[in-house]
């Protein structure tokens, strides 16, 4: 079973990395892949480009070997839709179990990918949640949730996609944005992102005032 995040990562930082370890541990996932995206020109950009963020995930993960760096969004022109990328890896990995992580966030978002209601032909949804949330989803999102959602997470292993597991996950208020900030500020971003990535963040000049 393996499991995928994707995101800016803009750059990755605790918020992103404790919640997707307990989803590793809790689900016994034997990778968690990281998926760095890449911005089409048109759309805002982010701040580090795709070789940068891609090197301090690396990093960041560098003791880890239980995740990996998975480039292929980089590698891709155009938007990273995210049934492009499930497409692709589903491919490879045959009938083997893939747990899409999501933020609660950015599930609420679902609606709005491109898509979205293929996507759980190809993959698990695992919602990242805080610790005695409500779900709060109405509509097209109310009825898919009933439709695919399990309690057991033992059902993640005996089919290879299309179910939807709620997992609390440990909460850090923390945000690439507000990283950014302070850093632009002139102010430490330490206790919030790995040490390696501060070390890239430092020799590489980013995110200071009027770099950007
Ligand atoms: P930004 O502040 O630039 O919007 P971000 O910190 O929210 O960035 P993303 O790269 O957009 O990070 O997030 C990738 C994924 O990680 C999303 O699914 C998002 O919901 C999740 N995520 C981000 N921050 C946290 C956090 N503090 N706790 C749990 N999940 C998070």
């Amino acid at each position: 079973m393996i499991g995928i995040l994707g995101g800016t990562f803009d750059p990755v930082h605790f918020g992103h990395l404790r919640p997707a370890l307990d989803i590793q541990q809790a689900l016994g996932l034997e990778e968690i892949r990281l998926l760095p995206c890449h911005i089409p020109p048109h759309r805002p950009q982010p701040v580090a480009d795709g070789a940068q963020r891609a090197a301090m995930l690396a990093a960041a993960v560098r003791n880890y070997p239980e995740f990996s760096l998975d480039r292929r969004e980089l590698e891709r022109d155009g938007p990273s839709w995210t049934f492009d990328t499930l497409t692709s890896l589903r491919a490879g990995l045959g009938t083997q179990s893939l747990c899409l992580l999501i933020g609660m966030d950015a599930f609420h978002g679902l609606p709005t990918w491109h898509r979205w209601h293929e996507l759980i032909d190809l993959c698990h949804m695992v919602v990242m949640t805080r610790p005695g949330s409500e779900i709060h989803a109405a509509g097209e999102l109310e009825k898919f949730i009933s439709r695919h959602r399990i309690v057991d997470s033992a059902e993640l292993e005996s089919h290879a996609a299309g179910r939807i597991l709620f997992h609390d996950v440990t909460q850090l208020e923390i945000s690439a944005t507000r990283i950014r900030t302070l850093l632009t500020q002139g102010e430490s971003a330490g206790f919030l992102v790995p040490e390696a990535v501060l070390e890239i963040i430092r020799r590489e000049g980013l995110y200071q005032a009027g770099s950007h």
